[in-house]
């Protein structure tokens, strides 16, 4: 955060209090089920009040959204105008970023310098990358027979149900509307019930500034009982969904139930981080580690939860991340000296505190295993960052998805036993490993059992570069080229030009 920031408070404190409606076929709609009480995690006190959409509005979005659909009210739109309004969004986003960054922290938790400096630019980022692609994915000429033509086309795939969760709420937006839009299809955005106001905030901005058609764009404001039908609807041809592996299986029931709708997932994780005995610079590389572990308060599906450390510098690395926990200063994710924000809601901190308490009857409590409630901090959902040592592989801490900042040190003396602690849960986001040994550093890889892979610097991301997990982690890939694919369907034309 540079220091000329200036946090625009007055501004949101009159913001929050204006109606948070719908946003449906370009009109703005009071949702018709009960008010939703949107908390600030950081102090307990409510920040507004939103009616939430009930399943028979969220039926009568993805109605109009088909309409919009199969009147091609987007896909028509040429490619050019689709990237300039992208474009636009971009824009829109990186001239509101203070504005964005707090609406983004509020109901979260997170950092408000976390926000600004990486969560909400990168957004803007997201659409630009996206805006670029709408001219260069496109179909091919397949090598058939002679008096033969076969040629393929990316089409749209229709109305796109995109569901968020509430870690990274903007971000994980704009991953799945800037694609879905750039390949012509209709989009329906349903923001987490805990996290709505970025995606409040820029449908209003866009409403306000573009000449993006009625009905292209739609958001959902809802919990998971009425957003149900989103993935049930025979009018929704596609969910793109991010959150728990719980709901990921429910939405492949639904859409199996219904019209077999194609899915994206994006789950849980429990990933893995080996440190060998010959980590290159292994104090930079516990630093890396535990940075990403801890940072988001925890709230990350992609952070290393289980650090398996070789038996000849395990004691090393665990003082170190004792001392680097134990420094670290939880509160108002609003200051800048604080280094951890509250957990983004109750059910949340609950579960955080269960499964710490889990933790204590199963393994060696080192640093934490406690909710801070110091001063100001009294009221919000703070937990000290909290490190288990000797933790078996099988423990449930070592095994279930915790989503807070409760990390769990495991022993290992071979190479064959780190293998197989790393790919010994339900889930395979992502692994990390450090060593210096190349060979082995390709070996091991080659025998994890993860959607992403990191050498030698646990979390590396890039819009370039596929994103997303094996197991019970998910299904397909967000980012790069793998979104465009994911947004459209192949459709295969012959020609039949007769013999030569
Ligand atoms: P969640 O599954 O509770 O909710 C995610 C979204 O789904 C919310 O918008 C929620 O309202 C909606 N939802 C809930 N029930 C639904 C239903 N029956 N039908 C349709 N929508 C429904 O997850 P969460 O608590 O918001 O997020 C945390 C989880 O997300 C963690 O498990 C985390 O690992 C996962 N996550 C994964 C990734 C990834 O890329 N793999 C990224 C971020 C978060």
């Amino acid at each position: 955060m540079t220091t000329q920031t200036i946090i625009p408070l007055a501004w949101a404190k009159d913001w929050l209090t204006q109606p948070k409606n719908q946003y449906i076929n370009g009109e703005w709609v009071k949702g018709e089920n009960l008010n939703w009480d949107l908390k600030n995690p950081a102090n307990g006190e409510s920040l507004c009040q939103i009616p939430l959409a009930s399943s028979q509005q969220v039926e009568a979005t993805a109605v109009i959204a088909n309409q919009h659909h199969e009147a091609g009210t987007w896909s028509k739109v040429s490619r050019t105008e689709r990237a300039n309004l992208l474009r636009a969004i971009a824009t829109l986003i990186r001239n509101n970023v203070e504005k964005l960054a707090l609406l983004e922290t509020l109901p979260n938790g997170k950092l408000f310098s976390e926000s600004m400096t990486d969560d909400i630019p990168t957004c803007a980022d997201i659409f630009d990358y996206y805006a670029g692609w709408t001219d260069k994915y496109y179909g091919e000429t397949s090598p058939v027979d002679k008096g033969f033509l076969n040629y393929t086309l990316k089409e749209p795939i229709g109305v796109c149900a995109l569901i968020a969760p509430w870690n990274f709420p903007l971000y994980q937006a704009s991953l799945k509307i800037a694609p879905a839009l750039a390949m012509g299809n209709i989009v329906i955005i349903k923001p987490s019930e805990y996290t709505p106001l970025t995606t409040v905030f820029l449908m209003e901005l866009i409403d306000e500034a573009l000449n993006i058609p009625a009905g292209v764009i739609n958001m959902l404001l809802t919990d998971g009982a009425s957003a149900n039908q989103l993935t049930l609807s025979h009018n929704v041809h596609k969910v793109s969904f991010t959150g728990s592996t719980d709901i990921g299986r429910r939405i492949v029931q639904n859409s199996g139930q219904s019209n077999l709708k194609s899915t994206t997932l994006e789950l849980g994780g429990k990933s893995p981080c080996i440190f060998f005995e010959d980590a290159p610079d292994l104090d930079g590389a516990i630093d890396r580690a535990f940075t990403v572990m801890f940072s988001h308060k925890g709230e990350k599906c992609s952070e290393p939860t289980r650090f398996i450390i070789h038996s000849n510098i395990y004691d090393y690395v665990l003082d170190k991340l004792i001392t680097k926990a134990e420094a670290i200063k939880c509160g108002n994710p609003l200051s800048a000296d604080v280094d951890q924000g509250p957990q983004c809601n109750e059910v949340q901190f609950n579960k955080i505190m269960e499964y710490i308490k889990i933790g204590k009857s199963e393994a060696r409590l080192v640093t934490g295993g406690y909710a801070d409630t110091e001063g100001e901090n009294a009221k919000g959902y703070f937990i000290r960052p909290t490190i288990f040592a000797d933790v078996a592989p099988d423990a449930r801490i070592a095994q279930e998805e915790i989503f807070g900042p409760v990390l769990s040190c495991i022993r290992f003396d071979t190479t064959e036993e780190a293998i197989s602690i790393a790919n010994g849960t339900e889930y395979g986001l992502a692994a990390g490993l450090y060593t210096a040994n190349v060979s082995r550093a390709h070996k091991v890889a080659e025998q994890l059992d993860s959607g992403m892979l990191f050498i030698n610097r646990y979390g590396c991301y890039g819009l370039a570069a596929p994103f997303g997990g094996f197991k019970q982690s998910g299904w397909g890939k967000e980012m790069a080229i793998h979104s465009l694919s994911s947004y459209t369907k192949t459709k295969g034309v012959w020609v039949y030009y007769g013999d030569a």
